[in-house]
């Protein structure tokens, strides 16, 4: 019985993570769970899963659902995550919740010694090389649930070290991969939300269309497989069936291919190294298909993926940087207090203004994610 720790448990991973977990009773039991604002939705997982313990967004929250669940503990805010994700049960911690308040509750637990099945990216984003230290330390395993980087494990898996020359990471390209740079103008939030193959959380949606998300995933990559930038690369495949592949050094492509169902990705990270049938499969039928395409990435179309890359290569506090400033950007946007366009121009700005001089901390690297947030809502207010 492999006992899980949900954080981000109403969400999009969230929910499909349920789904895995509950398709198999025997195999797996969710001990704690953590969300953040949807206390119905939240409220009904208690019900349904039992969970000995529950991190929630706030204290009016706690002390509701609290009088309502009497035999389950509960915790508030970054306590009530890292209390989740520690708890003496747990073998290990899915962490499905967005934005860089992931960091702490995943570094608490990979200090106890549990597994990581990895969702959130923006954390190996802000401290991959502490996160991947710690691991290491720790003797713990960073299982990946991001599809393009469940498919390079899945490869990878098949091989001996030392084969791999390169990985290439598809994209789909998002909900504006036909406009061009002067047709973004204008897109309304309506429009951006709408992906044309994954249905996922607002930010991720957002975060696809900029390709903010693919140079998340090429930062990601790099941290969780330890391969140079040079060595990654990113071609657009708008059917999202190949969901990435490896470059073996005698000139090989390892493909991992399937339905767009992040079910799969998931239920690997917590069966690994075994694989289970999966519940409900998806009808998938590559006759039906028929074509699978590839084109090469525009840099000048998509900044964001460039910046990605000179961001990675810089190292230290630059990716900190880059994500925090996005993820202000990217609320920000579906707050409706920025234009689409403002959001690449905000973490341009923010990486820009940017200096580093010595080599940083993992305290410091925290500091920089506040300040980075601090500085991009100011300009936002200034602009606004
Ligand atoms: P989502 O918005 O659907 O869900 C986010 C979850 O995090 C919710 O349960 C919410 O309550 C919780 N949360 C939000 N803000 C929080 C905060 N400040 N403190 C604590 N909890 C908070 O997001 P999602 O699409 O499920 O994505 C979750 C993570 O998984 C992201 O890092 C995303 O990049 C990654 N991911 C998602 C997909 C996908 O298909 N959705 C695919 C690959 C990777
Ligand atoms: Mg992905």
């Amino acid at each position: 019985m492999k006992k899980i720790a949900l954080l981000g448990a109403t969400g999009s991973i969230g929910i499909n993570s349920v789904d895995v977990a509950t398709a198999y009773p025997d195999k797996f039991k969710i001990v704690s769970l953590t969300f953040h604002s949807n206390s119905e939705k939240g409220a009904a997982l208690i019900e349904q899963l039992k969970p000995q313990y529950v991190g929630v967004g706030s204290e009016e929250m706690r002390t509701m659902l609290a009088a309502r669940f009497p035999d389950v503990k509960f915790g508030v805010g970054e306590e009530g995550l890292i209390k989740a994700a520690t708890l003496e049960d747990v073998d290990v911690v899915l962490t499905a919740v967005t934005g860089s308040v992931g960091l702490k509750p995943t570094m608490a637990a990979i200090e106890r010694g549990k597994d990581i099945a990895l969702a959130n990216k923006e954390t190996l984003v802000m401290a991959g090389k502490w996160v991947m230290e710690a691991a290491q330390k720790y003797n713990v395993s960073i299982l990946p649930v991001d599809s393009e980087h469940s498919a390079i494990f899945q490869c990878l898996n098949t091989q001996e070290k030392g084969n791999l020359k390169e990985l290439v990471i598809t994209a789909s390209g998002g909900s504006f991969r036909d406009l061009n740079r002067d047709e973004l103008e204008f897109v309304t939030l309506e429009e951006a939300l709408k992906h044309p193959n994954w249905s996922m959380g607002k930010k991720i949606t957002i975060d696809s269309s900029t390709m903010m998300n693919k140079g998340l995933e090429v930062i990601e990559a790099h941290w969780l497989f330890g391969i140079d930038y040079d060595r990654i690369k990113v071609v657009l495949h708008k059917e999202s069936i190949v969901h990435s592949m490896i470059v073996l050094k005698d000139g090989a492509y390892l493909a991992q291919l399937g339905p767009s169902d992040m079910r799969e990705p998931i239920q690997y990270a917590l069966t690994y190294p075994n694989r289970l049938p999966i519940k409900d499969e998806k009808s998938f039928d590559l006759t039906k298909i028929g074509q699978l395409n590839f084109e090469p990435m525009d840099f000048e179309r998509f900044p964001m993926l460039e910046l990605a890359f000179t961001v990675g290569k810089k190292g230290g506090g630059y990716p900190t940087v880059y994500n925090a400033a996005n993820e202000i950007a990217a609320n920000a946007f579906l707050e409706g207090k920025i234009s689409y366009l403002q959001i690449e121009e905000l973490v341009l700005k923010a990486v820009q203004n940017y200096t580093e001089a010595n080599e940083v901390t993992l305290e410091e690297v925290i500091e920089i994610d506040k300040q980075t947030r601090t500085i991009v809502e100011r300009w936002i207010k200034e602009e606004g």
